[in-house]
């Protein structure tokens, strides 16, 4: 079980990620988390490093796709002001919603990475898909509550032994 918690790689943010060094792994399409990984939790503020960030990786040809497990107006005006499509409602760490950003985005798990800031979501999900994981750290301290407790779970499982390889 905690094989399936661990991610392949760990980057304090999003625009900490080498994109050339995903491509040299076969890398074509980047599934995004939303809150805490590319905006604050709960906020749409988008910053300048993530706008440029996003553009490089589309320059260099990868595709990029939004998949939260939020909804609504602020979550669908985030990825249009970023001009990325999203898979809203995805229930993570269920694949249905993983798997459609797959077939949005034209690639396959293996050419694929996944970033996100959890590991009972995200990280669970994405690894259960056979997908490049990728943890961030949470980028806001205000969550919501149930996030807050899988965050006492994941502190739980991480004092078991090192996330990292
Ligand atoms: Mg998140």
């Amino acid at each position: 079980m905690l094989r399936w918690l661990r991610p392949a790689s760990q980057v304090p943010t999003v625009v900490d990620i080498d994109l050339i060094a995903l491509q040299t792994r076969g890398i074509r399409g980047i599934i995004l988390d939303l809150d805490n990984t590319i905006v604050p939790w709960g906020t749409r503020e988008v910053s300048p490093l993530l706008t440029g960030w996003i553009s490089r990786a589309q320059n260099a040809g990868l595709r990029l796709c939004i998949v939260s497990n939020n909804m609504g107006a602020r979550v669908t005006g985030i990825a249009a002001a970023l001009g990325l499509p999203i898979v809203t409602g995805a229930l993570k760490p269920r694949r249905k919603a993983l798997r459609r950003a797959l077939s949005v985005m034209g690639t396959t798990p293996e050419a694929t990475a996944l970033v996100g800031d959890q590991l009972l979501t995200d990280i669970l999900g994405g690894n259960r898909l056979g997908v490049h994981t990728i943890l961030v750290r949470p980028q806001a301290r205000r969550e919501f509550v149930g996030t807050r407790l899988a965050r006492l779970v994941e502190r739980l499982l991480l004092r078991g032994g090192p996330v990292s390889r």
